[in-house]
This record gives C-alpha cells, sequence and structure tokens, in this order.
C-alpha cells in the first residue's frame, strides 16, 4: 500500500473521527501530509505509529482496523487521539529512514546526570538522574510531532507501535515503562499469534525478560510520555518476519488492551 492509499483508508474513517492534518513534509519535490484521528472520551489513549518506514504493520492495522478500534473505545468511554503514520515517504518507500536518508529517530529526552553530563538514553529500570529536557532538534518529521505533542495535553496511556527489523524470526515484544503485571496479559495473549521474544538479546545491552519485556529509558516519544506522567506506557514491536495477519493480530491486542487500561483508570 502506498502513502496516498494509506491517508484514503484513513480517510474514510471521518465518521468515527476527526480528522486534521498536524504538519506536512516535504521530500522528493511531493508534500505529504501528516495525519492524526481524534475521537471524542475521557480518559484519553494516544497512540503513535510508522516512526520508521519499513515498519508497516502499525500504520497498516490502524488504516484497517480504525472504525472497530474507535467503537470499541466508545463503548468504555475513552478518547482516542492517534498518529498513524509519522514517517510517510518512509512508508512509501518502506525506508526505515526518510526519502533523504534523514533520521527521524523517535528521540525526543536529554538527561542530565548528577556529575551535570547529558545523555540520551538511560539503561536500567528506574535509572538516577537530576533532570530530563525535550530535545529540540531532529529530521522535520521529529520535530512535526513533536510539536503536535507538546499541544496534547498528557494522556492517560501512549502506546507506540513498531517493528523490529533485524530479529530473524517471527516474534513479539515490547519495552514497557512501570509495572509490567499490567502488560502480561497482553503478552499472553499475543503469544497465541506470535511467539515472544523472551530472553533475547535486541541490542548490545538489553535483554528480554521472560515475558519478552524490556525496560529502557531511551529517549523515544513512549519514554516521555512516561516522563510527563502517563499512567501507563509502552512500545510494541513485532517483528517484519512475521505474518503481517499475525502481526496486525498482535497490535490489536496491545490497542484494545490498553484501551482497557485506560477505561480502568477511570475507576
Ligand atoms: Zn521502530
Amino acid at each position: 500500500m502506498d502513502y496516498a492509499a494509506l491517508v484514503a483508508r484513513l480517510r474514510s474513517h471521518a465518521k468515527v473521527a476527526r480528522i486534521t492534518r498536524y504538519g506536512t513534509i516535504a521530500e522528493k519535490g511531493r508534500s505529504w501530509p501528516l495525519l492524526r484521528l481524534d475521537t471524542p472520551g475521557s480518559p484519553r489513549l494516544l497512540i503513535t505509529a510508522g516512526f520508521h518506514g519499513d515498519e508497516q504493520a502499525g500504520p497498516l492495522t490502524l488504516a484497517q482496523h480504525f472504525g472497530t478500534i474507535a467503537r470499541y473505545a466508545r463503548a468504555r468511554k475513552v478518547g482516542l487521539t492517534v498518529f498513524p503514520c509519522l514517517n510517510p515517504s518512509g512508508f512509501e518507500l518502506s525506508t526505515r529512514y526518510n526519502a533523504s536518508g534523514e533520521k527521524p529517530n523517535n528521540d525526543f529526552l536529554r538527561y542530565e546526570l548528577e556529575d551535570g553530563s547529558e545523555e540520551g538514553v538511560l539503561y536500567g529500570k528506574d535509572p538516577a538522574f537530576r533532570r530530563w529536557r525535550l530535545f529540540k532538534q531532529g529530521p522535520q518529521e521529529t520535530r512535526a510531532i513533536r510539536r503536535a505533542l507538546e499541544r496534547v495535553r498528557t494522556p492517560v496511556a501512549a502506546l507506540d507501535l513498531h517493528q523490529d527489523n533485524y530479529m530473524r524470526r517471527a516474534a513479539t515484544y515490547a519495552y514497557v515503562f512501570g509495572d509490567a503485571q499490567l502488560y502480561l496479559p497482553l503478552a499472553l495473549r499475543s503469544k497465541k499469534h506470535l511467539p515472544l521474544a523472551a530472553r533475547v538479546q535486541v541490542d548490545p545491552r538489553l535483554v528480554t525478560d521472560s515475558n519478552g519485556f524490556i525496560w529502557f529509558h531511551d529517549g523515544s516519544v513512549t519514554d516521555w510520555f512516561w516522563r510527563r506522567g502517563v499512567r501507563y506506557a509502552a512500545a510494541l514491536e513485532t517483528t517484519t518476519l512475521g505474518a503481517p495477519k499475525k502481526c496486525d493480530a498482535v497490535n490489536l491486542i496491545w490497542i484494545r488492551g490498553f484501551i482497557d487500561l485506560v477505561a480502568l483508570a477511570r475507576l
């Protein structure tokens, strides 16, 4: 599916969501609209997807199932704010970065440590630091979403849909913040569709736990929302070698699960 077809599919959900353009990307002589979908309701869940253009499962799940997702949220009086495809030219070309090769790299935070030095990422579950600040640079896609998110009232939960293009097998795992018990039912349900990447090295310094969870203050959009005070935050990974239908099923499990968590937050 090219980006124009994705946009058409997203716009077909205009009956259930307010669809607006939060920015426009100029790449390779073309202009690419950046879309945002909002449904009424409170408390709210914010979903981002398509940061990396070769990780198409998230945008496709949102485009294909937004009607069902919106109905599910509405029945639970949960409002949705959805940024379904953050990197349009990358999506079109199925490349991680944008068409100019700039890196919309999910880089939003700088942590100041006790010794005054700054880091973009912090390892460990609850690392020490003095303060954090918003990192204001980056390619146009990153700047556009940051501007939009700065104006958004902090939701109860934030879910970012990614895919892992490095692991050479079908699997799923998640970067989580806070108490992983909350997300365990979602991982167990996902396991029916894709094996959990348990105790797997996903980075030289990162290994998943037995349920496929990782704690990593990576300065990503999810980490930013965690620092802003959301109650639930996760970045879901399915591997690009997972069958699209299976990745879609896992995305839907986490989206519905997050809607349920947000609904419970009302109690
Ligand atoms: Zn990614």
